[in-house]
């Protein structure tokens, strides 16, 4: 079932970790930690937990040209994902986030964007072609609001699919809103969109109400381990997480998008999708890191099947 194309147009970071006691304090140089580079940026980690999870998919940003953006291209080749989407900036370096993660699970991340930054309407226009024949269009708020806007305009215009993930959150036009299929924010992100503290099923529904009256098709609310509030034209519904043993939940969310897209582009209803999702996102907290948790179609498939015979 790889008929389906998937275009992910969003940002590509390479995350420098350094695992230590604690936290350093300002001025404080720490010393013991332990370092390891990985592959992040949540619209790369979208696209490589879309193709991991059966999907066509093609990729479309900026990169340095540099180390990292090299290092990152090939990670996505690897995948099978389609990079000639991908420039190389003359300019600016590759994204990077350096992450400082503390014993008790507390972080602290700086993120320079780079070249993400500089993801243009120009670069949107010269992959016209891909985005108007692809089923689901995949974006994340991590590259310019301008360029997120272009996109959404140009596929839902060729009445393609547009889940907007709209992390990090910020504030979102109408005139956006309207192009969006399904936005899928998390309980901050669903707060900061709405002023509405999402503690509970009656506060999420109240913020994807909120949500559909300024435009957006379908709300996905995703709830953390409780699972994914879904509000679309025939109701509300809580769909429930899957019991794991979770051991890093970094790139839930984006697991959980990429997999969305390819049931979606499969041609399966948004019940089945959001629960084909929440599978994959929830095999993904069970392994460590972004890219590496993003689990293969058949780890999906069959975790459903155990859930279905139960
Ligand atoms: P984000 O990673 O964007 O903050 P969430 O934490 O809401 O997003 O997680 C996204 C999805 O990942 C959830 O809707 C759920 O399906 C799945 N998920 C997250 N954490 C767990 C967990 N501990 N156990 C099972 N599934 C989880």
């Amino acid at each position: 079932m790889r008929q389906s194309r998937i275009v992910v147009v969003g940002s590509s970071n390479t995350d420098m970790v350094i695992h230590g006691s604690r936290l350093p304090r300002p001025g404080e140089t720490l010393i013991g930690g332990r370092f390891l580079t990985a592959a992040g940026g949540k619209g790369a980690n979208q696209a490589v937990g879309a193709a991991r999870a059966g999907g066509k998919v093609s990729f479309i940003g900026r990169v340095g040209n540099d180390v990292f953006g090299k290092a990152a291209l090939a990670g996505l080749r690897a995948a099978g994902i389609d990079v000639r989407g991908v420039r190389r900036d003359p300019v600016a370096p590759s994204g990077v986030a350096l992450i400082m993660v503390a014993k008790d699970g507390e972080n602290s991340i700086a993120v320079a964007s780079g070249a993400n930054a500089r993801l243009t309407v120009a670069d949107i226009q010269r992959c016209a072609a891909v985005i108007r024949r692809a089923a689901v269009l995949v974006m994340q708020l991590e590259t310019p609001l301008v360029t997120v806007a272009a996109a959404a305009t140009l596929a839902s215009r060729a009445g393609v699919h547009v889940i907007l993930n709209p992390a990090p959150a910020r504030e979102l036009s109408a005139a956006l809103l309207k192009r969006i299929s399904i936005l899928t924010p998390n309980e901050t992100e669903a707060e900061i969109l709405t002023g509405i503290n999402v503690t509970d099923d009656v506060a999420a529904a109240r913020a994807a109400a909120k949500l559909r009256a300024r435009g957006v098709q379908n709300v996905i609310i995703t709830l953390g381990a409780r699972g994914a509030f879904v509000v679309d034209a025939s109701g509300e519904r809580l769909v429930r997480g899957f019991k794991v043993k979770a051991v890093d939940t970094t790139a839930a969310g984006d697991m959980f998008n990429g997999a969305l897209a390819v049931s979606l582009a499969e041609g399966k209803p948004l019940g089945h999708a959001v629960r084909f999702a929440s599978a994959a996102a929830a095999l993904s907290v069970t392994c460590a890191g972004a890219q590496p948790s993003a689990p293969s179609r058949s780890r999906i498939d069959a975790m459903l099947a155990r859930h279905a015979t139960r």
